[in-house]
């Protein structure tokens, strides 16, 4: 039987690396919910491949509740959220709702509401499947080498580095839109690329993980790997670091999450799996003309880091308040009414604020996420 995949951000970069997925492994996924923002033409184009699929724009009138009511009748059997941005949380909570499995590229859902999302998770006894190429890879990791989290000394997230890894402090005031928007490694959506070029999206990743593998923020490293080769790897008590390796491209990690699905299924074939390369056309790592490098992050440089490290460490609502100062941040640096440089200053402002109430619900989520886009908003003004 084919696995009924909804995607969610169906015309964004990880929706087309998707959906190539679903066209080219046509014998074993089928596609039926395709959601978008905005870009109706985009859209149509992508339903005439799909003509049993159901398709909603969210920009239209009631779009958000025909979305949530899709998703609660798309029977899926696995959800993939590549929707951008805060609005991911509630399709996330929806899916998770519906009993789907949540194949998830949406990081802000768990910054946003870790607690809230895994309790839930736990509840209606639905997997999470990273799909974020670092996470992807720990977990895969995790579930291959470790079963007990006591054992894992420390998770590595490697980070290319950006656009602006060679830059100093003064030069990197002065970089423009079209700068940060050129990233080295990966073809992505803009606010992702943005938070690239400044390390909040590496920030946005470490909270992430804490949230996703259930560790404390010190066991959390981040590493500069500009050839993104090495994805993620994890050091166990026995001192061995285990990598994952592969072409910096987002099928990899999707093929995966699609396909840990088949893995607990008992009628999946087992030799799926080993076809991935072949399905896809993708091309294996050539060693023979590879070199992999390492730095350390210069924390000064980029702050996004360490308000992240210490969002987490402080808990209840702050990270939810990084991610919304961040984004919000990020809007107005796009629509360039401020400085690069500005985003991690504001974030810090919003950050100083009090976000000490209890996380859990769903209210108080989205209240600290209003209040945190007010105190950045008027910052900016
Ligand atoms: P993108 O901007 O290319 O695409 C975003 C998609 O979400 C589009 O289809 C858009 O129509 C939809 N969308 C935007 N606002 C929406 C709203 N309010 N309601 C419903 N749908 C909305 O972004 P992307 O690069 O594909 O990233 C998507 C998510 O995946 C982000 O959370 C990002 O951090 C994460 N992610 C992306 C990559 C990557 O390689 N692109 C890698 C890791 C994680
Ligand atoms: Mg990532």
């Amino acid at each position: 039987m084919k696995k009924r995949i909804a995607l969610l951000g169906a015309t964004g970069s990880i929706g087309e690396s998707a959906l190539d997925i679903i066209i080219k492994d046509s014998e074993n996924f089928e596609a039926v919910l395709l959601t978008a923002h905005s870009r109706r033409s985009k859209l149509e184009k992508i339903k005439t491949l799909f003509p049993n699929a159901v398709c909603i724009l969210t920009e239209e009138e009631n779009g958000k509740e025909k979305l949530l009511s899709a998703i609660k009748n798309a029977n899926a059997d696995i959800i993939i959220n590549g929707i951008s941005g805060a609005a991911g949380l509630e399709p996330s909570l929806a899916a998770i709702e519906a009993g789907s499995d949540l194949a998830l590229a949406n990081k802000e859902t768990l910054v946003m509401a870790g607690k809230l999302v895994i309790n839930l998770a736990k509840e209606k006894k639905v997997n999470i499947i990273p799909v974020d190429s670092e996470h992807s890879a720990i977990f895969h990791l995790l579930k291959a080498y470790s079963e007990n989290n006591d054992e894992v000394s420390e998770i590595i997230l490697t980070a290319s580095g950006g656009p602006f890894r060679k830059l100093s402090l003064q030069e990197m005031e002065k970089v423009t839109v079209e700068d940060a928007l050129t990233h080295p490694t990966w073809k992505m959506g803009p606010k992702i690329t943005i938070d690239s070029a400044s390390m909040a999206n590496k920030g946005l990743e470490i909270i992430e993980a804490c949230v996703l593998f259930n560790l404390p923020p010190e066991k959390i490293k981040v590493v500069i790997h500009p050839q993104s080769i090495i994805h993620g790897m994890i050091r166990l008590s026995n001192g061995v670091f285990y990598a994952q390796l592969s072409k910096p491209d987002m099928r990899h990690p999707i093929y995966d999450a699609l396909y840990y699905q088949h893995e607990s299924f008992s009628d999946a074939p087992s030799c799926l799996h080993k076809q991935g390369l072949h399905t896809l056309g993708l091309q294996a790592l050539d060693f023979d003309s590879l070199t992999l490098e390492f730095f350390k992050p210069d924390r000064e440089k980029f702050p996004m880091l360490n308000l992240a490290w210490k969002a987490v460490k402080q808990g209840a609502l702050y990270p939810c308040a990084y991610n919304a100062a961040n984004e919000l941040a990020v809007a107005a640096f796009l629509e360039k009414k401020i400085k690069f440089t500005d985003i991690s200053k504001i974030t810090a402002l919003v950050l100083e604020k009090d976000w000490t109430d209890d996380p859990s619900s769903f209210e108080t989520v989205i209240s600290a996420d209003k209040k945190a886009r007010l105190t950045a908003s008027n910052i900016i003004n």
